[in-house]
């Protein structure tokens, strides 16, 4: 039996404890790397079939708790991990600036903060960094792909602990198997298998509106799209439109001027049950996706009927950058939030977008990973308490998920004056405190 140490938080928990996290992606790479830095021993079962999930090649906004993370856990000698926007501004339909803050925000692509966490989760080289010396006080670390959960049980020995994880192969389900863990994390994403299993009941609905997206090389862009993005994050609106867009790291990381890639996001209407919704949701050989129909797969009528509609509805810039993009795809917003992040006493942890889907306007999924999996990693090492704990964690999940369904509806489903949609970007910009969630977001 594991010899077990009290903590500060005056809880007992074993010393050395094996956790099975489920889904590799960032907040299964966050969580991983902040409980073997506690010497932990983990393994990360992701279905996806090869060792390396794609890229979409797209951005993600850094906010606070991000680089927090990284700044606590960053091991590798790369410490340049986004592009500065200095200045939020709005653009009019002629593309003239027609608002300008000053305000600074860190943008930083999917592959970038991908490949950092393999780095320092499983050593994993790439190009885009260095892989940090091993040290032999953190926990092993292991990274298993092709593996699909299927099943998650209490197991009742003389320690009346534990849970067996069962998974297939997704490229072979005839091929099976199971492991045996102290406790199981639950970070498989807004569809979450985890969370079904335990909360049943929980729905992930369709908003109405899709998040078309793509990136542009810098330099491919003309002078006029350059100068208006470089440095900036800018924004349009329109009825039923929003379209935004950033510089992001480039290939394999690179933040060289020119190499850079400016990345939008243009949310635009389809009603459930339309045929427009399917189009744009059935890929170049007539599959229907239900929610993402990734980079490369794009029926390429139904992309060049968006191009169209972007020429006559976008400010030039942007509909120059719409139309540029390469590898566009498209993501149907949904939303959806657990009723609790934890289960079976605390054997069963939900974390990232498995515990709470946001609207991508928040620009928090990526933040919401690295705030729980540092916050769950305080709580295993007994710095927070197991109330504390869950409040933090159930406050950020419900207090950015309503606001994500707030912004989202005023800005796809009413029409307002430009200044209220900056007011809820300006609100939506305040680096996240925990002082900031109201009660009934923190109620446990
Ligand atoms: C391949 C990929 C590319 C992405 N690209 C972008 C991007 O460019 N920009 C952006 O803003 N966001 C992107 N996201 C989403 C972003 O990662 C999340 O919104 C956020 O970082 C929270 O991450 P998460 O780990 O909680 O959830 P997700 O990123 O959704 O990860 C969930 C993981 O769980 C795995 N999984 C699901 N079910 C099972 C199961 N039963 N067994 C084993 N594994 C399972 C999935 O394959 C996935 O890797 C991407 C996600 C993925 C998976």
């Amino acid at each position: 039996m594991a010899t077990t140490s009290e903590t500060t938080n005056g809880e007992r928990t074993p010393e050395k404890m094996h956790f099975v996290i489920v889904g590799g992606s960032l907040g299964g790479l966050a969580t991983g790397i902040a409980l073997k830095a506690l010497g932990h021993d983990t393994t990360i079962l992701e279905r996806n079939p090869a060792p390396l999930l794609h890229d979409q090649g797209a951005g993600i906004v850094a906010g606070g708790h991000s680089l927090a993370f990284l700044q606590r856990y960053n091991r590798c000698q790369r410490k340049v991990v986004a592009v500065r926007s200095e200045r939020r501004q709005y653009l009019d339909r002629e593309g003239n600036v027609v608002h300008q803050i000053d305000a600074e925000q860190n943008m930083s692509s999917w592959g970038l903060t991908y490949h950092l966490m393999r780095a320092n989760y499983d050593g994993l080289p790439s190009p885009y960094c260095d892989v940090p010396a091993p040290d032999p006080s953190q926990g092993a670390a292991v990274h298993l792909h092709d593996r699909t959960v299927t099943a998650v049980e209490a197991v009742h020995g003389s320690d009346n602990s534990g849970v067996c994880v069962s998974w297939q192969c997704t490229s072979d389900p005839s091929r099976t198997g199971s492991l045996r863990a102290d406790r199981v994390i639950g970070a498989d994403g807004p569809g979450s298998f985890i969370r079904s299993l335990f909360a049943p009941s929980t729905e992930r609905t369709y908003a109405g509106y899709c998040a078309l997206r793509g990136t542009v090389v810098e330099h491919e862009a003309s002078p006029a799209a350059r100068d208006t993005f470089a440095n900036r994050f800018t924004f349009y609106h329109a009825p039923g439109i929003q379209i935004l867009a950033y510089l992001i790291p480039g290939l394999h990381g690179t933040v060289e001027p020119g190499q850079r890639l400016i990345n939008f996001v243009y949310y635009t209407n389809f009603p459930e049950g339309s045929p427009e919704l399917d189009e744009i949701l059935t890929d170049r050989h007539g599959r229907r996706h239900r929610i993402t129909v990734p980079p490369g797969l794009m029926d390429p009528k139904a992309w060049q009927r968006q191009q169209d509609l972007a020429r006559e509805r976008l400010p030039p810039q942007f509909a120059e950058v719409v139309c540029k993009a390469e590898r566009p795809f498209v993501q149907a917003v949904t939303d959806v939030l657990s009723p609790a992040n934890e289960f079976l006493d605390g054997k069963v942890v939900l974390i990232g977008d498995a515990l709470a889907g946001f609207r991508p306007h928040t620009v928090a999924s990526t933040s919401q990973a690295a705030f729980d999996a540092m916050l769950y990693a305080d709580y295993v090492a007994g710095k927070v308490g197991r109330e504390q704990w869950k409040r933090l964690t159930m406050g950020y999940a419900r207090f950015i998920q309503k606001r994500g369904v707030e912004m989202g509806q005023r800005s796809q489903h009413r029409v307002l004056p430009l200044e209220e949609y900056i007011r809820d970007r300006d609100e939506a910009s305040v680096p996240i405190r925990e002082e900031m969630f109201p009660e009934w977001a923190t109620a446990v």
